[in-house]
Order: structure tokens, then sequence, then C-alpha cells
């Protein structure tokens, strides 16, 4: 455990002191915000390694909260949102928003722990140098910079692992499942439809660069395919 510190951004002081007494025996460092605003200070306070915000806040949502996170430059803090709607997902993964994970309350301290160890490993520092290029795509997970036809796909964390994912094996079929598995990193309780949005996505923000260029294969029923 390397005692990264946890955001989390919350109005209900039971779920913040469960949460906080269940992170900290974990050995976490936890910051506490009540609302948006002071959660948007405390970032830039306190610089957490991830952040857990609540949807509904008072004041500014947590989708505006999200928004404003992602806008700042050079922005990769993992972000899982807390939300009691399910129907609530596909926004809350969508481009406008930008969150790289999220959990339906009421929610289980086991799983939300398991989330977090998997978003943190996911952007941890690798150590290594690396360059992957595809046709008109060049990707250096390093800085977690994308681009495509020589300009910046700015894209969430999960975005850039499941392109990552696609890339590493050109022509061979990624299963929903295994992208879920891979990217996510745990046994999803979620349905595969996480993994159809987040290319939804990436497909968007490729297209806006250059609408001719679509690499990514869909093959109905089974998963993706970086084309050969
Ligand atoms: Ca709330």
């Amino acid at each position: 455990m390397g005692g990264e510190k946890i955001l989390l951004i919350e109005d209900e002081k039971n779920i913040m002191e469960l949460l906080q007494y269940n992170l900290e025996k974990e050995g976490y460092k936890m910051a506490w915000a009540a609302d948006g605003q002071q959660g948007l200070k405390l970032f830039s306070d306190e610089k957490p390694d991830l952040i857990l915000l609540d949807l509904m806040l008072p004041g500014m949502d947590g989708l505006e909260v999200c928004r404003r996170l992602r806008s700042q430059a050079g922005f990769t803090v993992p972000i899982i949102m807390l939300t009691a709607r399910s129907d609530e997902v596909d926004k809350i993964l969508g481009l406008e928003m930008g969150a790289d994970d999220y959990i339906t309350k009421p929610f289980s301290i086991r799983e939300l722990l398991a989330r977090i160890k998997a978003s943190l490993r996911r952007t941890g520092p690798t150590g290594e140098e690396e360059i992957i290029r595809r046709e008109a795509l060049e990707l250096k997970p390093e800085q977690y910079l994308a681009l495509f036809h020589g300009q910046k796909l700015t894209l969430t964390p999960k975005e850039f692992a499941l392109l990552y994912l696609l890339c590493s094996y050109p022509g061979r079929v990624i299963t929903r499942e295994e992208a879920l598995q891979k990217v996510w990193g745990y046994e999803y309780y979620g349905d595969t439809r996480t993994v159809d949005v987040h290319i939804r996505q990436i497909r968007n923000k490729m297209e806006q660069i250059n609408p001719e260029d679509t690499p990514i294969e869909t093959l109905r029923g089974i998963g993706y395919r970086w084309r050969r």
C-alpha cells in the first residue's frame, strides 16, 4: 500500500465517516469535501491520486464538478462516481462527463476497495518508456498522450486504457468481457454496455479529427477489433 491520497466529495456525513474509517484502515490518506466548490479547492490543495465523487451534491452537482476537473489541462486523476441511480450510467461515463468508473449506492466496501485499487493500478507509474504506433495513431502511455493524424485525442484514463488494449493486438478480436477484465481490472458487477459506451466515446473523438478513418471495427455481439 503506497499511502495514496483519496479525495472524497460527498455531502452525507455518515457515508463520509464510513469511507474515511475503512479507507484509512487500508492505508489511504483521506481528504473530504462536503460540496463541489470545496472539492475543487481541495483538489488543487491536496493533489489527490484518486477522487470519489458523489453525483447528488448541494449546489454544484457531481456532473459539473467532474466536468470542471476534467477541463483542467493535464488532468489524469481517476474519478469514481458514487450514484444512487443506475440509469445515470450513460451520462456518467459519457463524453461531457468523463468519469472513469462509477459505483451504485448502496455499495459494499469490498467492492469499492477493489475498484479503487484497480483505478490506482491503472494510472500508477509504469517506469517504462513506450510508444505504440498503429497507422495514424500514436500512443505514449507514460504521458497518457494519444495522437490521431497528428492531433491530440483527449481521452479519459479508461478510454486510453481501452484504446491501448485494442492497439496492442491489431487484428485480434477483444471481447467485451476481456476488455472489462483487462481495462477495469476486476470482475465487473455492471454489464458490458460500459465497454460499448467507452468505445463510442473513443470513436466520436477520433471522428472529430478524421471522420474518414475508422480503425475500430465492431463484431456484433462479440466485441471490438483494431483493423489489421
Ligand atoms: Ca449526496
